[in-house]
């Protein structure tokens, strides 16, 4: 596609998306407040933007001297102190990627994405990226979205939560384009509508305490309760009112190169509850996991208990569907590997059965053919993974997962360039889990041995982020309640011991 049809493209892709969408930019009063965007002027909704003549000169952001803007989305010549993310939405009345990115119209891909400009952006950031790595300048994306960054937290800050952080939630999360009823891969191809296919296969239900932190219900929570690895990936929960994300801070796993490209930015998971993002019944946020295959969830609010019925304990409550295996190429994907596995060859059955046994997620949970069943679901697993999950510290982000293949045994020795130029906090270690043992590839992830930060605590029993207090004997576990620590002892006397004589 020459590059004056790719424009055409996304100039007919910008207005066509957003003229049938026309709520004319009003928001409720509650709404604007929430979105910090209570007495901002009006701004011209992307339907009417045009593309800039040249020599404008954009409103906030710093070109660099050598950065004609070329390639630029018009959206960042506006002043990002009065965009108002909420007028770009989809076409179902959602925001994604802080609104300034335009979405794929019908036939051109899931419209649970945005979509990147891939014949703007990429040649752009090859063009220019150098210049912005210096001292002293940003990504002019980034620049605009920082700005939309400090609205959002700052909304979140005035934020009257009531007593929503003391209450428990019943959610559902649902995985995205992944049918019951399995459809061939032409028709997967083919359909982008959602919906199109009827009721998605893979969900979950559970209890959760509204107080708990973004970064601790991702995971300790979600990553296990769906059977993800933990701090393997990088993830999103974006708040579908703006687009506003959230993500695991200073992340060091694989797929943080794709970051611009999904959310180009995000404020610190670990800053905020999900009450923040969620507040009645129906509320709902996008779980984006893996910048690179991009698994898309729903979460949303079933129901909201009343303090008193409210314990602030985990609780798996049911769910269907097997995890799909990491690195496995997102929902559509994986809803093709299924039709595949009920209707393919012979060959292409085993096929995707290696897949799943190599994954990071199902490695070391060896099972059958027989056990490979696409509807399965236990919650007694689910839960049990979640306990495992509150009975260790909270994910090191600045140490992800990472597999590294060395050539010779002495590459081993060395360590690899990650390894040297991450340096380990006090009450950090680094560990290895090799393959097996004739092969050099190993799994390495940095561990930390020190108590969680009380942002992110919760208890080791039950999950609860209230009254916690730390074990007096190790000073590493929160426990809820004195109960809790004395139903929690006959497992943690051996490690709260060892913790104490290190
Ligand atoms: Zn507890
Ligand atoms: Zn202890």
């Amino acid at each position: 596609m020459s590059s004056k049809s790719a424009l055409q493209l996304f100039k007919k892709t910008r207005n066509q998306d957003v003229s049938d969408d026309s709520d004319d930019g009003k928001l409720d009063f509650d709404l604007a407040s929430v979105l910090g965007l209570s007495g901002m002027s009006r701004v011209p909704k992307p339907s009417d933007r045009e593309r800039r003549p040249p020599g404008t000169v954009p409103k906030y952001i710093k070109l660099h001297p050598e950065d004609s803007g070329e390639g630029l989305d018009d959206v960042f010549y506006e002043d990002p102190h009065i965009f108002v993310p909420a007028e770009n939405k989809n076409d179902h009345d959602e925001v994604l990627g802080w609104g300034v990115f335009a979405y794929p119209k019908p036939g051109e891909g899931s419209s649970h994405r945005v979509k990147y400009d891939v014949e703007r952006g990429i040649p752009r950031t090859m063009r220019y990226q150098t210049y912005y790595n210096g001292e002293g300048w940003e990504w002019p994306e980034k620049q605009f979205v920082k700005v939309l960054m400090e609205r959002k937290e700052t909304a979140f800050a005035a934020m009257d939560l009531g007593d929503l952080p003391e209450r428990d939630y019943i959610l559902r999360i649902t995985m995205l384009d992944i049918p019951v009823e399995l459809q061939s891969p032409e028709k997967i191809q083919s359909v982008y509508e959602r919906g199109a296919f009827g009721e998605e296969l893979i969900y979950r239900r559970f209890k959760v305490s509204g107080g708990t932190n973004l970064d601790s219900l991702q995971d300790k929570i979600v990553q296990p309760i769906m059977g993800w690895a933990r701090n393997a990936h990088s993830f999103a929960f974006q708040d579908l009112r703006d687009g506003s994300a959230f993500g695991p801070k200073d992340s060091t796993a694989v797929d943080m190169c794709h970051v611009d490209k999904a959310v180009i930015s995000y404020i610190d998971a670990d800053k905020w509850t999900f009450a923040h993002v969620l507040q009645k019944p129906g509320d709902k946020m996008r779980y984006l996991y893996d910048f690179g295959d991009t698994w898309l969830h729903d979460i949303v609010v079933e129901k909201i208990l009343s303090r008193s019925e409210s314990t602030g304990s985990v609780v798996v409550l049911e769910g269907r569907g097997m995890c799909p295996p990491e690195d496995g190429h997102g929902n559509r994907d994986w809803a093709q590997a299924l039709w595949k596995f009920r209707y393919g060859t012979i060959r292409e059955q085993n096929e995707v059965m290696q897949e799943v046994m190599r994954a990071t997620n199902y490695k070391g949970k060896p099972f059958s053919r027989a056990d490979f069943d696409p509807l399965s679901f236990s919650v007694e697993k689910a839960q049990q993974a979640v306990l495992d999950a509150l009975r260790s510290a909270a994910s090191v982000r600045t140490g992800a997962k990472s597999v590294t293949h060395p050539l010779t045994p002495e590459a081993l020795m060395e360590g690899t360039p990650l390894e040297k130029a991450q340096k380990l906090k006090k009450g950090q270690t680094r560990v290895k889990e090799f393959d097996d043992p004739e092969s050099f590839r190993y799994m390495s992830e940095t561990i930390s041995e020190r108590r969680d930060r009380t942002r992110q605590a919760l208890c080791a029993k039950c999950g609860s982020p209230h009254n916690l207090k730390a074990c007096t004997g190790c000073n590493r576990f929160y426990y809820c309640s004195k109960e809790h620590q004395r139903e929690d002892w006959t497992t943690h006397k051996p490690e709260c011991k060892g913790a104490k004589s290190k």
